[in-house]
């Protein structure tokens, strides 16, 4: 392939999470060198990556250093500010591109261009004031959610209205002056598309994963998802369309509700890899993490083919609350997968690890990667179920 950055080249991550950890991880395994920029030093990426630059994302200077430094930046997280991309351009190409940025890392933006696609999302309205939220509460109706334009995250800055008292308390809560409101969906699941698209237009698509979510974040992912054919087939072709329609060069996982009467929504567009697809590091060809690597690279991409059912649970921080858990109790499960990401504090609602299971059927791995969470709670003297 001409043009492409070969092993050996210094890729840049802009953001220190364990997304970039896992991009630096894959990276690394093919023969590329990683340099990781953020605010923080000791980060989960930085601690895999071979350079980690600490300075904030608006000292420019700092943010063309790092990028002369590199072949190609990507980021891990959407929320790196257009300035601190727009810099870094003039020295590096950053991929997925600045105008994948501009829309995605705002709800109403991202809505917008959806629905003026043509893509199927929730009914939804600006909100600007607690005047604007009464109205569009009259045109939308109950339950509603209002959420944050700007910077949200895990259902961070989101608040459920269910009737028209809670309304100016739901508008002060959320402290801002540009907000969304989402017609609340009563959906039968959701699931989402883990996709990747090269500089020369190819496309490729993981299998629906099925996602189960409690309070606002991420629990437990299954693969396949529980779906028809007809309808994963459908959902992985919205995920092309979006993928095209924003010309993306790297990966997006698109998120969807799946609605009682079967229909596709889309909820929200990731434009990296995504939580949902970590199980893709045990259960696929290629994982999320390589093909983020091979597609801004301008690799050919990988098979996104699912070698065996897989489920991934995630470790938040509440696990460490009655004190570190009892690794060696999981790792008893000699079919499940631990993934640790360095962080240093563990606080509630903070992710720290996944567990990934692999087994006949996505039930069976369902319920394996529940019990080896399970497991990591007991303690000495505690009796509990022991893998068979
Ligand atoms: P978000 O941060 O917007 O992805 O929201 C996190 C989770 O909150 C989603 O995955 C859903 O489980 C739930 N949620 C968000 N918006 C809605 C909605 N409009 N209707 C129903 N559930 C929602």
């Amino acid at each position: 392939m001409s043009g492409a950055i070969l092993p050996g080249a210094a890729i840049g991550v802009l953001g220190s999470g364990q997304l970039g950890r896992m991009f630096a991880i894959a990276a690394r395994r093919m023969g590329y060198r990683v340099h990781t920029f953020s605010p923080d030093s000791d980060t989960p990426t930085g601690q895999v990556a071979d350079v980690e630059i600490q300075a904030a994302y608006d000292d420019l200077d700092a943010v063309a250093a790092f990028a002369r430094q590199v072949a190609v930046v990507t980021f891990e997280f959407e929320n790196v500010p257009a300035p601190t991309a727009a810099a870094a351009e003039k020295f590096a190409p950053v991929r997925p591109g600045g105008n994948v940025l501009h829309v995605t890392q705002h709800r109403l933006r991202e809505k917008r261009f959806l629905d003026g696609a043509g893509f199927p999302v929730t009914p939804f309205r600006a909100v600007h004031s607690a005047a604007d939220l009464t109205r569009a509460l009259e045109e939308l109706g109950y339950p509603a959610v209002l959420k944050t334009a700007g910077w949200g995250y895990d259902g961070k800055g989101q608040v459920r209205i269910d009737a028209p008292a809670a309304a100016n308390s739901a508008w002060e809560s959320i402290r801002t002056d540009e907000g969304i409101l989402e017609a609340f969906v009563p959906f039968d699941c959701e699931v989402s598309v883990v996709a990747a698209r090269g500089s020369d237009r190819s496309f490729v698509a993981y299998p629906a994963i099925e996602n189960a979510h409690s309070r606002h974040i991420l629990d437990i992912s299954t693969c396949p998802a529980g779906i028809s054919e007809r309808l994963a087939r459908a959902a992985g072709e919205i995920a092309r369309g979006v993928l095209e329609a924003l010309d993306v060069v790297g990966v997006l996982c698109v998120e969807f509700f799946v609605t009682k009467d079967g229909r596709l929504l889309i909820n929200e567009l990731a434009p990296r890899p995504h939580n949902s697809g970590h199980l893709t590091i045990d259960a696929c060809t290629t994982s999320q993490f390589e093909q983020q690597l091979r597609s801004i690279c301008g690799l050919p991409l990988g098979s996104t083919e699912l070698l065996r059912p897989a489920a991934m649970a995630n470790l938040l921080g509440d696990l460490w609350e009655p004190g570190e858990p009892d690794w060696s109790s999981a790792c008893a499960f000699p079919d499940v997968k631990l993934h640790l990401y360095g962080k240093l504090q563990a606080r509630p609602g903070r992710k720290m690890g996944h567990l990934t299971a692999l087994a006949a059927e996505t039930a069976l791995a369902r319920e394996r990667v529940l019990q080896a969470r399970q497991a990591l709670t007991f303690r000495r003297g505690e009796s509990g179920q022991l893998p068979s």
